[in-house]
């Protein structure tokens, strides 16, 4: 299996550090808001990421944070008037909705910066005794970035380009010993949650808090480090700073980066005016249109979001719940039970889609050809079974998409449609409400049910409904 490496700017061979197992952290939102469609792209990439090392055997430990105090959070708790905790824990909750949509499995771990703070502390005092960190006056701790050997060869920028770029904000009267200095700790404005340290009653940078949460959950050297590609400088680059000075070892084996998600060939922001919350697109589509929309194109790629490409991701899935439900349909009604001798070689045909899948998934996990592999086998399944097959190859096609949906993680199930005695149910409801005069009741009723794209029709002989 070959991984694209930031690193090194290479594909390279993945070998993980311990056999069979694969220690993973994703870097994960910052929760002031609902996450918008480009913080999804990086949870759907990495999950599928995470889902296809486990087809391949690994026992794979995947760590992904929750950044639960930094400004953003703390500004929007003082325009509501409520606590820090209270917007951030308000937006894990809908984060993890969110996340239940799109099929993203919950991680191994998801632990919340504000939680881990004792090691924040730890791992700061050790970088002030190993002399890669120093705390100013005010009680700010800044890391010594020209220590640090290593600097730049993340995101292969060298320190004079990098001190030439901030020459123009060196703040007088600051107290950094050089520009290139970042922050590890920083004290309390009025107003803000803060804790003891031995600097500065204050809260920790956002640097430090990836460094010590990896270490914690998943040791001092991990295989793979994961998050968008704008967190390549300077977020990872800090990150690989802080760890290697302090524990003495390399940090990440591989570190891997989405590209972007664009709106219509912009970039995406809230100033542009387009801007996307997944719990709105939620409202109109399927979350699983918004995965297989985004696993349509290669994760290191920009990725352009318009609704043409929604309505095509949603023919496209659409077209594989087709041939599916149609392999149902067959084996309900198939006579014969097992496979015939045809059929024998047939399925064994069928295994070329899995190894393209694999091939595809291999190269870098390019789930475009991945998914062009599944649209193969659909069409293959489409054009050699019909009435006469057999129940178990019927089962056997439909297992094998199944496998590979599942490894996207995309499921075959679509949403349940309304009963019919639930519609029922409803109706009979709604005439006791009309008769009891309760008429908003009885609208609420009527309204629901057109939701579902069940039109009621009041005739002579009483209710009679049908489906849109
Ligand atoms: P943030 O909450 O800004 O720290 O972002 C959480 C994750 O979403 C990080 O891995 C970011 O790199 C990623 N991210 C943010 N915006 C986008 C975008 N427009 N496209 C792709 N990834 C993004
Ligand atoms: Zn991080």
């Amino acid at each position: 299996m070959k991984v694209y490496n930031t690193l090194s700017r290479k594909k390279e061979e993945f070998v993980p550090l311990e056999e069979g197992k694969v220690r993973m952290y994703v870097c994960g939102p910052t929760v002031y808001n609902f996450i918008h469609i480009g913080n999804a792209r990086p949870m759907i990439v990495f999950d599928t990421v995470r889902r296809y090392m486990e087809y391949k055997g690994y026992d794979v430990n995947f760590v992904s944070n929750f950044t639960d105090v930094d400004d953003k959070i703390i500004k929007k708790a003082i325009e509501e008037g409520v606590s820090a905790q209270e917007v951030s824990q308000r937006y894990i909750a809908e984060c993890k909705k969110d996340m239940e949509g799109m099929n993203v499995r919950p991680a191994t771990a998801h632990p919340l910066a504000t939680e881990e703070i004792g090691g924040m502390l730890e791992m700061i005092s050790t970088l002030i005794e190993k002399g890669y960190a120093y705390p100013a006056k005010d009680g700010t701790v800044y890391f010594r970035t020209r220590k640090f050997k290593g600097y730049g060869k993340l995101s292969h920028k060298n320190l004079d380009d990098l001190q030439a770029g901030h020459r123009d904000i060196q703040v007088t009267g600051q107290e950094k010993e050089d520009p290139l200095d970042f922050v590890l700790w920083k004290p309390k404005k009025e107003g803000e949650p803060y804790w003891e340290s031995p600097w500065c009653q204050g809260r920790p940078g956002w640097h430090i808090e990836c460094s010590v949460m990896s270490k914690k959950y998943l040791g001092e050297e991990i295989d793979i480090h994961a998050g968008g590609e704008d967190l390549i400088f300077p977020h990872h680059e800090n990150e690989i700073a802080q760890s290697e000075a302090c524990n003495g070892k390399a940090f990440a084996k591989y570190w891997l980066h989405n590209g972007f998600l664009n709106i219509d060939n912009r970039k995406m922001s809230k100033s542009l005016g387009n801007f996307f919350t997944v719990r709105e697109i939620s409202e109109k589509y399927d979350l699983q249109v918004l995965r297989f929309f985004m696993l349509g194109a290669h994760y290191r790629s920009p990725l352009n979001f318009s609704a043409e490409l929604m309505e095509a991701a949603k023919n496209g899935l659409e077209r594989i719940h087709n041939g599916v439900d149609n392999l149902e349909f067959l084996a309900k009604n198939s006579q014969e039970g097992q496979m015939g001798s045809q059929e024998a070689v047939l399925w064994q045909q069928s295994q070329e889609f899995v190894e393209k899948f694999e091939a595809a998934m291999d190269d870098d996990f390019n789930t475009a050809d991945a998914i062009s592999a599944v649209f193969e086998l659909v069409r293959f399944a489409n054009t050699h079974t019909g009435e006469g097959s057999s129940k178990e190859f019927l089962e056997n096609l439909h297992g094998r998409i199944g496998l590979l949906c599942g490894i996207l993680g995309i499921t075959l199930k679509q949403q349940e449609d309304i009963l019919d005695e639930e519609i029922e149910g409803l109706i009979a409801e709604r005439q006791a409400a009309r008769k009891e005069k309760d008429f908003a009741r009885a609208d609420e009723i009527r309204n629901m049910l057109l939701e579902q794209g069940i039109i009621l029709e009041d005739t002579r002989e009483g209710v009679k409904w049908k489906r849109a």
